[in-house]
């Protein structure tokens, strides 16, 4: 689709050519807002047929997404599982955007702060691309996953004392003294991030809840974002409720849906390292998509999580991180009437 990048913080809109992600003005966050009308008859299950609903631009069809539904074995449940991605979670459908975009603008560098997956995932790309990648992680993110991307992926890592927040900071720093292209949760991440949604209501047209784990928030606004797309498109009539899930350890976001307020920071204790944020991006957006599909917010509990993970292993044989169990987990403490899609969103297992 052809668009505007847009400031929500001081009004100011760019070209779709304007090579970066964040204001000029105000530093604030760009959204891409469509610009012209868009044709799409329906919706098949095939990340590319999407391409219409992405932001324009020159895409190599590398395979991904398309992951299954399963059904699950309780009644109405269906598991979407993310972990089939080319490595193991959701974050490739925003990194293949991202790093589409960073090579269209010329650059031959992206840094990113990640908990772990998202750096996975964008170096994964970038050496696709064959484009640096310089990775800022929190000395408290799972040292293992940081260590096979450094080996495998050929991508520098910065290891940041502090949080996930801290090492955002420094990535941002690092973009403009390096004029290397800011990549993570921002703009064309969250539109490549849409396409779980595309996929799971071409599957399932009469889904009634849609369980989505929330670190950054980036998943979940997109997936509001999605749906308001394809009402507009006359492609859907009733939004799904979209359910946010986070770990009562890191809860920020169920806090400020809860307490009707604006999400505060919080000090990010979880185990669960790829939901682990304190003071997610998008999460005054994600309470906004909660109260428009009249959602919820549920926090779980980190021994829930495991829990639910072993029980995943035992029931379907496949792997699942913490993070990948928090929508089940929150599946079965609230059993929502109606078919439901638990997404699991990760699977690297390794542990620290
Ligand atoms: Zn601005």
């Amino acid at each position: 689709m052809r668009y505007l990048m847009k400031c929500p913080q001081c009004g100011r809109q760019y070209s779709m050519f304007y090579p970066r992600q964040l204001c000029d003005v105000c530093a604030g966050i760009l959204e891409v807002t469509q610009s012209a009308s868009v044709e799409m008859k329906g919706l098949r299950k095939d990340f590319w047929s999407y391409e219409p609903l992405l932001p324009e631009g020159e895409y190599k069809h590398y395979k991904l997404g398309n992951t299954t539904l399963l059904r699950a074995r309780e009644q109405g449940l269906f598991l979407k599982l993310e972990t089939e991605n080319p490595t193991k979670s959701f974050k490739d459908r925003g990194s293949v955007v991202e790093i589409a975009k960073a090579l269209e603008y010329g650059y031959d560098e992206v840094a990113v702060a990640s908990t772990g997956n998202m750096a996975y995932s964008l170096a994964y790309y970038a050496k696709l691309g064959g484009i640096r990648a310089t990775v800022f992680v929190s000395r408290n993110a799972n040292w293992l996953k940081i260590r096979d991307i450094r080996d495998t992926r050929d991508a520098k890592i910065v290891k940041v004392d502090g949080d996930f927040t801290e090492a955002q900071r420094r990535a941002i720093r690092y973009s403009k003294r390096k004029e290397a292209f800011l990549a993570g949760d921002y703009a064309y991440r969250k539109e490549g991030q849409k396409t779980v949604v595309y996929e799971i209501l071409a599957e399932l047209g009469d889904v009634r809840n849609i369980f989505v784990p929330v670190g950054n928030a980036t998943l979940f606004s997109a997936s509001y974002k999605a749906l308001v797309e394809l009402r507009s498109l006359g492609l859907l009539k009733e939004f799904p409720r979209l359910i946010a899930v986070q770990s009562s350890k890191t809860d920020p976001v169920v806090v400020a849906f809860k307490e009707r307020q604006k999400v505060r920071y919080q000090k990010p204790l979880t185990d669960a390292g790829a939901i682990a944020v304190g003071y997610p991006t998008y999460g005054d957006q994600a309470v906004e998509g909660i109260r428009a599909t009249s959602g919820s917010a549920v926090a779980v509990t980190d021994e829930e999580m495991e829990v639910e993970r072993s029980r995943f292993y035992y029931e379907y044989g496949l792997q699942i991180e913490m993070a990948g169990a928090a929508s089940l987990a929150a599946y079965r403490r609230t059993k929502p009437a109606g078919k439901s899609v638990a997404v699991i969103s990760g699977g690297n297992t390794l542990k620290p």
